[in-house]
């Protein structure tokens, strides 16, 4: 490992770890409090690594940081030092989970100078998260008094120490702060999260503790330790080759690919080299592959970079089953004999190898408390039709193994000991949902004319090849977005001419002559590809994404122009620009596909009937250009995620701020109402395809606008359909256009008024 500047230790990490390990055990084996264990360790710790302060903070209920024990502050702060979720570098380094390694912490602007401590002396601070199965219990710090930055070896020893502290901590041997305050069990919860996968499930809790606690840390002979972990790796690929053979999972689909990439990280030599150092530094296998795993988690970005994170996640999981094989016991839950009939698992994650390992059979429903839309577990239940809620914050804390649960992935909330009155209502919603279902189903073949005879085209947004039979299923009239980087976000290499040549010849076949609106790659930012480099950018959303990314790599978009060129062969291909800011990147574009499309005429190649170039209007610049952008297009549609992103300047990820601003608010509205004008004039179809369009009250504002083609999700293409049925759009644009000359804030309640008078369906 390398030094880095400014360290005076002189001794090497090795026997600083062994010695520091060695006396852990003797302080855990002495008999006394937790109290004055946790004291015996700060102490250890200080004069271990020549730091004059070496201090615990342990997590409280409310998140806060509590200061419990401290070598060099002053010992009146103990106990009354409390940090607020978040404040200074302490707080950072838990709401991060990454150490902090700061030369000059005093100078740092998220510093919090507390009086109480008498740290101003001190400049050099280093700090780590105690992590435990993800979670944050607490901080770990030493600080001197010069200024330096502490060495790799400084950091290994101390986050090895952090991981040994936090096993202490669960089994109670030393005091926590944060076993105190019980939540009470008895009454009910509701927690909200984000729907995965369609459905509502009643059942019965089945917890998915992946964890094994690892007590071990120390090898006694590291040969030993390094044949088990070789002996358990190759067991893990094993159950995962056997995994992947199960009939139901064998078809080609997204799924498959997730799970076909997820074995190739069971044979990563990367992970498995640097697990053998581990060992290689005299850890049991079960503490190498924790520290390997501590170290992937600290990487894990927290906002950008979701592919990354998605990987990182499967590697987490993959590691939590690793351990598993280690301690005997492969498989995360208990023999399929005590799984309950309706067993919704609950999970802090999950991945999507353990959700196969459960008998589907049984299976009603899923909840986790960190994974996304995208996450691999998420496509695999869908894949599987397992209604599943993620991102329900909290779940873990409230559940009890076997408590009634209720999910409901239409609203996205969870029902954990519901009273009777509530399993009532969802038995009803269960029986209503039915019901409008088979209403749904009956409108399928319908075409979507309002009431005084306008016809509105509803299409789906799809990006998968799974998503495609969604077309035939919903009855919409083709697909209007389709988002082709998902392909290539879970490839685990970029995906050759020939290999998308194929998915999209094998989309336009499925579509059956539906119309497709191929989106060109929207990469970049936050949606980062393992195979194509990119720098690290502090505002992923404003940054080198999308159509900008393609101009400046014309290679990769002139591969997809070819593929989609020969996909389409004798019939209309659309392709469609995202996130496009100024004219000038559009007749870049357009130079690109008319060379493909004469390159592929000089070789005789077939190419499409007639290819239609269109734009996504998602950045408010081109608001002001429509004049000039429009009859350079076939087509336009308004990617309504993005331009109430830039419009609101509120990141759309970003949970505190996303909902913050209606999108039914005056403002946008007008912005929406000149593109629609705008496009009229020109004669250029205009649709939108954000996920305003799936909404019923807001897709009933947009026709209102003028929008006559809207996409969305396929299982919002019954409610909308029915909405459509039912309206009048006549006097709903009469009644809109004089409202918004002096409507301000949000327009939603009087929209709903509107709807409720009026008879429509929303
Ligand atoms: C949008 O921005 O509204 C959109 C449809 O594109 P995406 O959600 O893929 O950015
Ligand atoms: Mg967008």
């Amino acid at each position: 490992m390398q030094k880095k500047g400014g360290d005076t230790r002189i001794a090497p990490s090795e026997p600083a770890l062994r010695i520091i390990m060695r006396r852990l055990r003797e302080i855990m084996a002495e008999p006394s409090d937790g109290q004055s264990r946790l004291d015996k360790i700060v102490r250890q710790i200080a004069g271990l690594m020549v730091a004059e302060v070496s201090s615990i903070y342990l997590k409280r209920q409310d998140g806060s940081l509590e200061l419990f024990a401290t070598e060099g502050l002053n010992p009146g702060a103990v106990h009354n030092t409390l940090l607020k979720r978040g404040e200074g570098l302490v707080g950072r380094c838990a709401e991060l989970a990454v150490p902090i390694n700061e030369p000059d912490a005093q100078n740092h602007p998220a510093f919090s100078y507390r009086p109480e401590t008498g740290e101003e002396i001190f400049h050099s601070f280093l700090a780590v998260p105690v992590l435990r199965g993800g979670e944050v219990l607490g901080v770990l710090t030493i600080q001197n008094k010069t200024q330096k930055e502490y060495s790799d070896e400084d950091v290994e020893v101390l986050q090895t120490t952090a991981m040994v502290l936090a096993e202490h901590l669960v089994t109670g041997a030393v005091a926590a702060a944060n076993t105190s305050a019980q939540f009470s069990r008895a009454i009910g919860h509701v927690v909200r999260g984000q729907p995965l996968s369609e459905g509502l499930a009643l059942g019965h809790a089945v917890l998915h503790d992946a964890r094994v606690v690892v007590t071990e840390v120390e090898a006694k002979d590291p040969d030993a330790e390094a044949r088990r972990l070789e002996t358990a790796i190759a067991e893990l690929q094993a159950s995962i080759d056997e995994m992947l053979e199960q009939g139901d999972l064998s078809a080609s689909g997204e799924h498959r690919d997730v799970l076909e990439a997820y074995r190739m990280f069971a044979h990563d030599r990367g992970w498995l080299r640097r697990m053998k150092e581990a060992i290689g530094r005299g850890m049991t296998a079960e503490a190498a592959v924790e520290r390997v795993q501590n170290d992937n988690r600290s990487r894990m970005p927290r906002q950008a970079d979701a592919y990354w994170r998605e990987r990182l996640k499967d590697l987490d999981a993959l590691s939590d089953r690793l351990l598993r094989v280690l301690s005997g016991s492969p498989r995360a839950h208990a023999s399929i004999a005590s799984l309950p009939h309706d067993a919704v698992l609950v999970a802090r994650s999950m991945g999507p190898a353990d959700l196969l390992d459960y008998d589907r059979s049984r299976l009603r429903g899923l909840v986790l408390e960190d994974s996304g839309r995208q996450s691999h577990v998420a496509i695999v239940a869908r894949a599987l039709g397992i209604p599943a809620i993620g991102d329900a914050r909290g779940v873990m804390e409230r559940v009890d193994q076997g408590n009634p649960i209720i999910v409901d992935a239409e609203t996205g909330e969870v029902h954990i000991r519901p009273s009777s009155g509530v399993i009532a209502a969802y038995g009803d919603k269960a029986r209503f949902r039915a019901r409008r279902q088979r209403k749904y189903r009956a409108l399928r073949d319908r075409p979507a004319v309002t009431r005084d005879g306008q016809r509105i085209e509803l299409h789906i947004n799809a990006g998968l090849e799974m998503d495609v039979p969604h077309l035939a299923q919903s009855g919409a009239d083709g697909i209007g977005l389709f988002r082709t980087e998902l392909q290539f976000m879970v490839s685990a290499t970029l995906p050759r001419l020939e290999q998308q040549t194929q998915m999209y010849r094998a989309i336009l076949q499925e579509a059956a002559g539906k119309p497709v609106v191929f989106r060109t790659l929207d990469v970049g930012g936050d949606k980062a590809l393992p195979y194509l480099r990119q720098p690290v950018e502090e505002n992923p959303a404003l940054g080198w994404r999308a159509i900008r990314l393609s101009l400046d790599r014309p290679g990769l978009l002139r591969t997809q122009v070819r593929a989609l060129l020969r996909a389409a062969a004798g019939q209309p291909l659309r392709l469609m620009l995202p996130m496009v800011t100024t004219v000038g990147e559009v007749d870049m574009a357009h130079a690109l596909i008319d060379r493909e499309v004469q390159l592929m005429d000089r070789r005789g190649v077939a190419g499409p009937a007639e290819v239609q170039v269109g734009v996504m209007i998602e950045v408010p610049s081109l608001l002001y250009e429509l004049d000039a952008l429009l009859p350079r297009v076939d087509f336009a549609s308004v990617g309504s995620n993005d331009l109430m992103q830039y419009l609101f300047a509120a990141d759309r990820n970003n949970t505190r701020v996303a909902g913050r601003y209606d999108a039914l608010s005056a403002s946008p509205l007008r912005a929406l109402a000149a593109i629609a004008h705008a496009a009229k004039r020109h004669s250029r179809p205009l649709g939108l395809c954000g996920e305003m369009a799936g909404r019923p009250l807001e897709a009933m504002a947009l026709i209102g606008l003028g929008f006559r083609s809207i996409s969305m999700a396929p299982a919002s293409i019954g409610p909308v359909k029915s909405m459509v049925l039912s309206l009048d759009v006549g006097k709903l644009e009469r009644w809109l256009e004089t409202t918004l000359r002096t409507a301000e804030g949000s327009l939603r309640g009087r929209l709903k008024v509107f709807a409720e008078e009026q008879g429509v369906e929303i």
